[in-house]
């Protein structure tokens, strides 16, 4: 007795259009992205101005331009 039921392929994912890049793919690396872009907004606006964890001036020092562009408080 021979089966009459056609053999399909397996069910293969809808092909994405050129260059699109899945999200799973891009989900972890937009969240490092994140977590870099929130330490150096963290550095810029907070770092030796409302709170600090380095001693001295120079993280200060070295946004300074950059709090002040951005219209965080500074002086
Ligand atoms: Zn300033």
């Amino acid at each position: 007795m021979t089966s009459r039921v056609a053999a399909r392929p397996l069910a293969a994912p809808a092909p994405s259009p050129a260059g699109a890049i899945p999200l799973a793919d891009i989900a972890p690396w937009a969240v490092f992205a994140a977590i870099v872009a929130l330490i150096l907004l963290y550095f810029v606006s907070t770092e030796q101005g409302a709170f600090a964890l380095f001693k001295g001036m120079y993280v200060h020092e070295l946004v300074h331009d950059g709090r002040h562009l951005l219209g965080f408080p500074c002086h």
